[in-house]
């Protein structure tokens, strides 16, 4: 049985109009004999009527303490109503069609609530469904713990929900759908000569989801990848051909050795929302474990992380600032914090070493007069923290400074 996950964004299915083009594509691969599996992220975007953190803020202005339990269950709405619209708009056009909640789906995740991590997948339910003819939509986002916990997936959870389905039920591919035309060279809202990219490997795609490209979600790309399952990002208002994303076997190619070789750098990503803090004290154990105990007690997670004897730097999220600030201020620490920064991306394949990439970098970003507040490098990656206020000119300017509107 030829199996294909089509994973529907929350821009996909806003509109009636919208929603009649999703099930035209989920019919019309139907009509070509494969059996899709629908998966859908909820309607709209932030501040519609059924979008999550609208029916979050119903609760939680009520009570807004502990309860990320009954949250859970709150936001696993928004993805229900979607498939339950979705699967009505296919039945309308004549088709077999069943929403199915991800409880339903059998999709077992841990009990992390509001970021869950799923541990396996029942399939069985989704196979009797596809072995009736009948087309699954499947409520994205969500699942359930061994004891019947309701449970969401965090961030680009719908994206985790088809990739891991993909995996559960062998399909032959998992596409994802949305409102651009496939994974771009930079994020077409920032830079407008952006390009598709018509082929990109797992690795690149997952490093360019990482470091803030959200078209895809890095922990789908990461399932995608172990189980080898193609995955194509597509526009769901247009037929064009979108981005393949596959393993491609570099290790099987020569090892770069100069710039002037073909598509060193394939992409340009950028995270905003980061504050660089600066902790000042002369190395020494008591201060480093109490420093990173902290850390780890408040689940900050850091980022560009350079330790010096006199000081040690990294960055955080601007949503952990406050945690920060309290640790510092309890732990008497001296320190100093930069907000409002930015991270820039290039990302590319095996370009640790390769001389003049570097150099290419700081010479687009300082003729545009930009400073470069920390670096950092990978096989694949070389970012550069920035303020925020110069991210879009930065990301242009290395885009045209790699050659990749051309
Ligand atoms: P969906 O609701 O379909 O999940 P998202 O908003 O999560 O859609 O992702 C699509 C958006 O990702 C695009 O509208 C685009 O602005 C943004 N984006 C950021 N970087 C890239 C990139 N490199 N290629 C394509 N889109 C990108
Ligand atoms: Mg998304």
């Amino acid at each position: 049985m030829d199996i294909i996950v089509q994973k529907f964004g929350g821009t996909s299915v806003a509109t009636e109009e919208l929603r009649k083009k999703v099930a035209s594509k989920v019919v019309a691969t139907k009509e070509s004999g494969k059996n899709p599996i629908v998966v859908v992220s909820a309607i709209g975007r932030r501040g519609d009527k059924y979008a999550t953190d609208t029916l979050v803020n119903m609760a939680t202005s009520v009570y807004d303490g502990d309860n990320a339990r009954d949250l859970d269950i709150i936001m696993s709405v928004g993805e229900i109503i979607s498939s339950v619209i979705l699967s009505n708009t296919i039945k309308a056009m004549g088709y077999e069609a069943q929403a199915v909640t991800g409880f339903q789906a059998g999709i077992i995740t841990d009990n992390h609530f509001g970021d869950a991590d799923v541990l396996k997948v029942d399939n069985k339910y989704l196979m009797d469904l596809l072995n009736k003819g009948i087309i699954p939509v499947v409520a994205g986002f969500q699942g359930v713990t061994e004891t019947g916990e309701i449970t969401t997936l965090g961030r680009g959870g719908s994206d985790t929900t088809a990739a891991i389905l993909g995996e559960a039920l062998q399909a032959k591919c998992v596409e994802i759908y949305t409102d651009v035309d496939g994974v771009m060279t930079a994020d077409p809202r920032v830079v407008t000569k952006a390009r598709v990219i018509d082929e990109i490997d797992y690795e690149e795609i997952y490093q360019m989801a990482d470091e803030g490209a959200k078209v895809v979600h890095p922990r789908a790309v990461a399932v995608a990848k172990r189980s080898n399952i193609p995955m194509k990002v597509k526009n769901t208002l247009n037929e064009s051909k979108g981005t393949i994303i596959i393993q491609k076997n570099h290790y099987l190619r020569k090892f770069r050795k100069s710039l002037e070789e073909d598509n060193v750098i394939r992409a340009i990503a950028h995270k905003n929302n980061i504050s660089q803090v600066s902790v000042y004290f002369n190395d020494n154990m008591e201060d480093n474990d109490i420093l990173m105990n902290n850390l780890t007690k408040f689940q900050v997670s850091i980022d560009l992380i350079n330790f010096f004897t006199d000081k040690k730097v990294f960055t955080i999220d601007n949503k952990d600032l406050d945690k920060v600030k309290n640790i510092m201020g309890k732990n008497k620490f001296e320190y100093s914090i930069i907000e409002n920064c930015s991270k820039v991306t290039a990302i590319g394949h095996k370009i640790r070493g390769i001389p003049g990439v570097m150099g290419k970098i700081v010479k687009a970003l300082s003729h545009s007069g930009i400073k470069i507040l920390q670096s950092s490098d990978s096989h694949t990656t070389i970012s550069c923290l920035i303020k925020e206020e110069h991210i879009e000119k930065a990301v242009n300017a290395l885009h045209a400074e790699f050659n990749l509107d051309k």
